[in-house]
């Protein structure tokens, strides 16, 4: 890490429109300003909605890497800029939406304020968040955890499935670091 940047993990997710484009496009916002730069970008995995309305469409999820000179909550703002210009629906919590994008991890940060909690408190149980992070940062581990082991004891991990342009697709996750345990 270059001095003065600290390193984020953000997923993002979309079960709206054109997902995929929005994911990208979504990426390319998140790292034009100067103060964030990318590091490493996940494959995207295709995954059932999990809690809100029964009958949503399937999620794509990524996550990517980044380190950024802006603080805490200048990130959370900026995130949710980068929601608002894909003009997600808010009406319905875990509802549908176009864009939505989460920091899972600020450097080494801990916080309990509901604006901004860190790490994010659901990540550890989110199979849709700690496998493309997993293939990115095979190492990296979560309240003391290997995030690939966290997800594979997810309830949604047999949910994931693999998007167009990578792994097989028979439906089940295949390359990358997660261990069966
Ligand atoms: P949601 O609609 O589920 O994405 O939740 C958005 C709300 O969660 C916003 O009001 C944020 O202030 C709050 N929040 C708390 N912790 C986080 C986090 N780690 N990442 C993103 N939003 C967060």
């Amino acid at each position: 890490m270059t001095t003065g940047y600290t390193k984020a993990v953000l997923a993002l997710g979309s079960n709206l429109g054109e997902r995929n484009d929005t994911l990208s496009e979504a990426v390319a916002d998140l790292v034009d300003p100067p103060e964030v730069r990318l590091l490493a970008v996940s494959p995207v995995v295709q995954t059932k909605a999990v809690g809100g309305p029964a009958g949503q469409p399937d999620f794509l999820n990524m996550v990517i890497t980044v380190e950024t000179t802006l603080s805490p909550l200048k990130m959370l703002e900026h995130c949710q800029t980068v929601e608002n210009k894909h003009h997600r629906v808010r009406e319905v919590r875990w509802g549908p939406r176009t864009l939505d994008v989460d920091i899972i991890v600020y450097g080494e940060l801990v916080s309990d304020d509901p604006v901004l909690t860190l790490p994010h408190p659901r990540a550890a149980t989110r199979a849709f968040v700690l496998y493309p992070w997993s293939l990115i940062e095979p190492g990296a581990t979560l309240n003391g955890e290997r995030i690939s082991v966290l997800a594979t004891r997810a309830a949604d991990f047999g949910d994931l499935a693999p998007f167009d342009g990578f792994g097989d697709f028979d439906g089940v996750p295949t390359a990358g670091a997660v261990e069966q345990p």
